[in-house]
């Protein structure tokens, strides 16, 4: 085991290789807030990627309603009662935020790397504690859509009174749209026993190479979100490649330049937002505050990694549901979740900008800038005080091309009657 710094937990950690980083790493925001299910994102991918024989049920992404379903079925509760089985009482975060080298604080718990040192499986030691899913918990992925939790039985034909009252809601659920983290220290990666799993230095995409993959589902078993999957028909391990060649700038469609994965391109909910991000030496960011994904992240801080204590240092980020109960989604983000709802319930004037940047253009987004507009709108949001402006936010490609410019009032078109019904 090496040492390596996990800057989501504030603290070295154990990982099974030496520290390794790419020169930019894959990075996106998903804002649950926004994502009304409607799984475009899942058959864009599918479509893409996964039709074909042996592929059935393998979904590269899906959308999961929260609290009860999960693709495989309960697959973070099982890898967190896990660690809790691991360490008991002990999965917690302490130390504080206010310390720029941890955002949010640190974590005192064991992650999937370190409690796998003490519990000893059936089979011997491994190098992520973790779990194979069954056959079972691999189908019907979208069990439980729609399910609420709350205890209060509604009435037919009516509205449940009461239970929608902000800032938690009594009766809630949500989206969680997934796709695979291409994890800083991927668990896939560390227990792959051929080697057959490698991190690109070009832009840290996770893949598995099919020659030397012989299918033993080791990665599996240790990918604590269940992101790689088993193709019976080829015999070995397949997972989400973040639409590299769109990435790489090979699309038709984005004229030479960095295009966003299929999954987020097609978002109909303007939900996601993906970006390639600089790092420091020592696996850090490097400060680009202009960078949206950066922005978001590292000086707003709305959007925050999802289950960080198990210590793959994930990719993917969320802006949290507002609506939600708190000591759950603390437990799904970790400390950060308070302080980002609360600036995103009342968003400042970047910030409002910035989330306009949101499915506006298939292309990569490196550097934004903000046009100052007029005042339009002025209220109080649970005490604190609101104002909008109508500014312009504009985004720009790496090479510097102009790919965005919208406002963040949202332009109103009115049909002349003549042809009112049509386009
Ligand atoms: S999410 Fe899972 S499959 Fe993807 S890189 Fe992380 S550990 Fe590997
Ligand atoms: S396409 Fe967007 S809005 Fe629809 S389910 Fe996927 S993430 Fe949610």
């Amino acid at each position: 085991m090496s040492n390596v710094l996990n800057w989501q937990l504030g603290r070295e950690m154990d990982y099974p290789y030496d520290a390794a980083y790419p020169n930019q790493q894959f990075a996106f925001v998903f804002n649950i807030n926004r994502c009304i299910g409607c799984q475009t994102c899942t058959m864009a991918c599918k479509s893409t990627w996964t039709f074909s024989k042996g592929q059935e049920y393998m979904w590269w992404n899906n959308v999961e309603t929260k609290p009860y379903g999960g693709y495989p079925h309960h697959w973070d509760v099982k890898t967190l009662g896990l660690l809790e089985q691991a360490n008991p009482g002990g999965q917690n975060w302490g130390g504080k935020p206010e310390d720029l080298k941890a955002p949010y604080g640190k974590f005192n718990g064991k992650t999937i790397f370190e409690a796998a040192k003490t519990h000893i499986g059936p089979e011997g030691a491994n190098r992520a504690l973790g779990y194979l899913p069954t056959d079972e918990e691999w189908s019907a992925p979208n069990r439980y859509e729609d399910h609420p939790v709350g205890n209060e039985k509604g009435v037919k034909g009516q509205y449940f009174k009461g239970g929608e009252l902000l800032p938690e809601h009594k009766t809630w659920f949500f989206y969680l749209a997934r796709i695979c983290n291409h994890c800083s220290y991927p668990a896939c990666l560390a227990a792959c026993p051929r080697n057959a799993i490698y991190k690109r230095p070009e832009d840290g995409i996770v893949l598995i190479d099919q020659e030397r993959c012989r299918g033993y589902r080791k990665c599996m078993e240790a990918c604590p979100y269940k992101k790689t999957m088993y193709r019976g028909t080829m015999r070995t391990s397949e997972k989400c490649i973040a639409c590299f060649p769109r990435v790489e700038g090979k699309d038709q469609a984005g004229g030479g330049l960095p295009m966003q994965t299929r999954c987020v391109a097609s978002c109909i909910g303007h939900i996601r937002l993906q970006g390639l991000i600089e790092l420091n030496k020592d696996g850090t960011w490097k400060e680009n505050r202009q960078n949206p994904i950066y922005y978001l992240i590292h000086v707003a801080k709305v959007a925050l990694p999802l289950y960080p204590q198990f210590g793959t240092e994930p990719n993917g980020y969320y802006i949290p549901p507002r609506w939600v109960s708190r000591p759950y989604l603390r437990q799904m983000f970790g400390p950060g979740v308070d302080d980002a709802i609360e600036k995103y319930s009342a968003p400042d004037r970047e910030l409002l900008a910035v989330l306009q940047l949101f499915g506006k253009n298939q292309r990569i987004c490196h550097r934004y800038e903000i046009k100052e507009g007029p005042k339009v709108f002025e209220t109080e949001v649970r005490g604190k005080k609101f104002v909008m402006y109508n500014d312009t936010v504009i985004g720009y490609a790496k090479d510097g091309t102009k790919i965005i410019e919208t406002t963040v009032e949202e332009p109103l078109h009115i049909r002349p009657d003549k042809h009112a019904n049509s386009i």
